[in-house]
């Protein structure tokens, strides 16, 4: 079997789609290497290895020594160097690389393979004694943290000791021997922790790194990471072990990462900054503020410092080429790493770049008009989910604001809420329902869970790929990083800036999008939805099969469903007409009468009131069809709950109390979702299905005289379970629209169909199409009946359903396929053998779900209704369906 792939040495054995096998990082380096790119060479350990070492009790396969000798023995030919040996070092990182990338939760130890001998060997050969020791402190600090488990604080408060002693402010300021000095009491602090010394040997010490990799796929972050975006823990990581090129052997090396667009806004332009002398982490990790690639980025940023383009112009021509090469060939923005030894330039990394959804619509219009993608790609690019995030207002510029501080703009978008210092209080306070910004000086991956919590993430240091601006994009929170000016205080729990001091509890604004930080709370607007979102939406449109209608009754709702590409009413559920403060106290007249009598009286009033409701969405949906679906309110949902409104509805019915109260006890229901609600009430009380009928078919007439249009109603009954019930009432509302034709003299076409949300009305489909001219999935009752799981109660226990893996997803957000949508599957199918065009549509809260979407298209049906804010969802994500 084979455990190891090397790359870029003699020959490279892997490839960009060998990711499920290599991770991420270790097939893009040897697709990178199979570019020609220049890339340090190195082999990758397969994420099969993590498989077997989790299955088999933490140990290897047995073949797995002999692989990576051999791999180990062609680094040492390519570089003519050897591992552990004292006149010339082979030094190499190990890092984790999973198939999905997760920044930062796993761990990596750089400079392996330096000891007290190799370390002295390197001063000699480098001729910098300086570089050589301060490398391997930074390995034995990085070393011992994350394969030996010594906390990070014994080698800070060593180096903090050694600093003051000699009166150095930088680590720079260090010579040679001092930082041997240092290295003595690293390694009497780990023996002192530990009762060992730290291992010399070059083979443990790679054995280890390995170990700790594969361990780390197991850590308490990394198993938080994987839960947020849905990683399963079966797939492993795999260990990258690379020959080490150095970004701090003096001023002709740097280190950076870039982005080959903005991440941000998606500009076609090389994003990215690098630090001079530096190693590795410590751009991400944003202990210095880094500078900028290009000239423009640095100008755009206001920064003092000269950009690479300046410093090393050849170098950074060469990297632009690169970008240029890696878009070409992967067809997707980049983000990369490098590093640059003595103006040689090594790349270390590329993958897709994270980005925020204005970035990524941006970056898939502009890739579609350049040639590198059809339309059909860009469209499957954009996660229809993320479109939530363009959606929602931003800062209202009007809006008088109080600007404390500015950082860089690291994650768009503008968020208000309460100053909090941890992620654990973030976390808490956001489970009060309680909006959030959480303040830090910087963000480790340690904080995920908080920054997950929190609306908005601000931070007082790093750069725009500091691990709060790249978190904070993935997981589109506004981000506000480097905010330089202000000082967090974490022990009084309060940040100042010039003579502004704000205390935990107080409300800020951040705006990710320009780096403002606000005090108080800044008002917002709604967005503009023009340029690509638009293009991309048009794309969309042209690709999909289904129509996307909205559920709505008030104007309100059907004017914004109709702006964001609403093509009709798939439900406008009339029970909701009726909670208006003008209206109630009539539905509970009507509700409490004892005799039709009575209830006519109550239904005269209400009627004048729905005609106009109907009126208004009939003509803002101008000829787009308009489903209205008659009364269906569970009953608890309307009666009168206090004596204070028990006395109202007597007093307007001329009623005693009593008689009043005794008639709420009487129509009190033990299951009133499964009670007196839908069409059992049209049954009972037809009268209120007849004032319904009456109210939409003479606005009807009155939309079309007065408009010209034609309108397209729908009319829909609830809760339909045998064709019995839905024969008596169509020929209710048959009359109905009859009579009203009859006075008004106008003709007008309609339609009577049912919902299918019972099992019984899904498994009788067949018999019910013969009368129902269209068929709507109310998939919030179906999942209720199907899994006798109470809509309003299974909150309270379904998340430990999902801890346990007896359900995969809240079975009411996400449509359970297997079971529900095997109702689903069979209604459409027998309802189309008795009527092959019966029009066929969802209107439960699955009708806004892209998973559920996608089994609405394979399916078949003709169309899927959502909420006003979830239309542009669904249009992308049912062209996605169709592709
Ligand atoms: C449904 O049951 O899916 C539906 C859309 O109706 P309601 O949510 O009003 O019960
Ligand atoms: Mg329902």
């Amino acid at each position: 079997n084979k455990w190891v792939y090397c790359f870029g040495a003699d020959a490279t054995e892997g490839r960009a789609d060998m990711k499920n096998l290599l991770g991420g990082k270790g097939a893009n380096l040897a697709e990178m290497a199979n570019l020609g790119l220049p890339v340090p060479p190195g082999f990758t350990i397969t994420t099969e290895v993590c498989t077997y070492f989790y299955a088999n009790g933490r140990n290897y396969p047995p073949e797995l020594k002999a692989q990576v000798d051999a791999a180990v023995k062609q680094l040492e030919q390519a570089m003519g160097a050897t591992f552990g040996d004292p006149a010339n070092p082979l030094l190499v990182s190990v890092r984790s690389g999973a198939r999905a990338s997760m920044p930062g939760m796993m761990d990596t130890v750089l400079n392996l393979g330096l000891n007290d001998a190799t370390a002295a060997g390197l001063a000699k050969r480098s001729g910098d004694a300086r570089f050589a020791y301060d490398s391997y402190r930074r390995f034995i600090q990085m070393y011992s943290n994350v394969v030996l488990d010594v906390d990070h604080h014994h080698f800070e408060e060593i180096l903090d000791n050694h600093k003051r002693d000699k009166n150095h402010n930088l680590d720079t300021d260090l010579s040679a021997a001092d930082w041997q000095a240092v290295i003595e009491d690293y390694k009497k602090a780990v023996e002192h922790e530990l009762g060992k010394p730290f291992p010399q040997d070059v083979q443990e010490q790679l054995w280890g790194a390995v170990g700790a990799v594969f361990g780390s796929w197991m850590n308490a972050r990394a198993n938080t990471y994987r839960k947020l975006h849905d990683i399963p823990a079966d797939w492993g990581t795999a260990v990258n072990v690379q020959c080490m090129v150095f970004g701090n052997m003096g001023n002709d090396c740097a280190t950076g990462v870039a982005f080959t667009r903005n991440p941000s806004t998606g500009e076609n332009a090389f994003y990215g900054e690098y630090l001079v002398n530096a190693q590795g982490e410590d751009v991400v990790a944003g202990i210095r503020t880094p500078q900028h690639l290009t000239i423009a980025g640095k100008e755009a940023n206001k920064s003092d410092l000269p950009a690479m383009e300046e410093v090393m112009p050849e170098v950074f021509n060469q990297l632009n080429e690169v970008r240029l090469t890696l878009e070409k060939h992967y067809r997707d923005m980049q983000d990369i790493e490098f590093t640059v030894q003595q103006n040689k330039l090594f790349m270390l990394q590329t993958r897709n770049g994270k980005r925020t959804a204005p970035a990524a619509l941006k970056i898939a219009v502009d890739l579609a008009s350049e040639g590198l993608i059809d339309k059909a790609e860009a469209v499957r690019r954009i996660d229809p989910a993320s479109l939530d995030q363009l959606l929602h207002p931003t800062l209202d510029p009007k809006a008088e604001r109080k600007v404390i501080a500015k950082g860089l703009p690291a994650s768009p978008g503008a968020a208000s809420g309460k100053v909090v210092f941890t992620a654990d209080e973030a976390e808490t306070l956001a489970g009060q329902g309680e909006a959030v910004i959480l303040c830090r000086v910087e963000t480790s991956p340690e904080d995920i869970h908080g920054m997950h919590a929190a609306r908005g993430i601000l931070t007082t240091r790093g750069g725009m790929t500091s691990h709060a601006a790249v978190v904070a994009r993935g997981m589109g929170r506004a981000c506000v990083s480097g905010a330089g000016d202000l000082r967090v205080d974490y022990k009084t729990r309060t940040m100042s800036v010039r003579g502004v001091t704000i205390k935990e509890g107080d409300i800020v604004t951040i705006d990710g999008s320009t780096g403002e930080v606000m005090l108080g709370q800044v008002p917002t607007i709604q967005p503009e939805l023009s340029g690509d979102f638009a293009t991309l939406m048009g794309w969309a449109d042209s690709l999909r099969r289904m129509k996307i209608r909205t559920n709505a009754e008030t104007p309100l709702d059907a004017r914004t469903a109709r702006k964001f590409g609403a093509e009709g009413i798939g439900l406008s559920r009339t029970e909701h007409m009726f909670f208006d403060p003008d209206r109630i106290l009539a539905v509970r007249e009507m509700i409490l009468a004892e005799s039709e009598a009575g209830r006519r009286a109550a239904l005269a009033k209400l009627e004048p009131f729905q005609k106009k409701d109907f009126v208004e969405l009939f003509t803002i949906m101008s000829g787009l069809p308009v489903t209205i679906r008659l009364l269906d309110p569970p009953l608890h949902e309307f009666l009168p709950n206090t004596e204070a409104e028990m006395a109202e509805v007597a007093k307007a019915t001329g009623t005693d109390q009593l008689k009043v109260n005794h008639r709420v006890v009487q129509l009190h229901e033990a299951n009133p979702m499964l009670g007196h609600r839908g069409c059992r009430l049209g049954i009972t009380y037809p009268e209120i299905y007849e004032m319904q009928a009456r109210a939409i078919f003479s606005a009807v007439a009155e939309v079309s005289q007065t408009t010209g249009e034609t309108v397209m109603p729908e009319v829909m009954i609830p809760l339909i379970g045998t064709k019995k019930e839905l024969d008596i009432l169509k020929a209710v509302v048959d009359r109905v629209a009859k009579e009203v034709m009859d006075s008004t003299g106008v003709t007008f076409e309609y339609m009577v169909g049912t919902m299918i949300e019972l099992p019984r009305a899904a498994l009788k489909a067949g018999e019910i199409a013969e009368t129902a001219e269209f068929f709507s999935y109310g998939t919030n009752d179906l999942t209720q009946t199907t899994f006798g799981l109470s809509r309003d109660d299974a909150g309270a226990f379904l998340p430990e359903y999902q801890r346990q893996g007896i359900l995969e997803h809240d079975p009411f957000q996400t449509l359970d396929q297997d079971g529900v949508g095997e109702l689903i599957a069979i209604a459409t199918e027998r309802g189309r053998k008795t009527r092959p065009n019966i029009k066929l549509g969802i209107c439960g809260e699955h009708g806004g779900d892209p998973a559920s979407i996608s089994f609405c298209e394979k399916v078949g049906l003709d169309y899927v209704s959502c909420s006003p804010y979830r239309v542009p969802i669904a249009r992308l994500a049912a062209a996605q369906a169709a592709l």
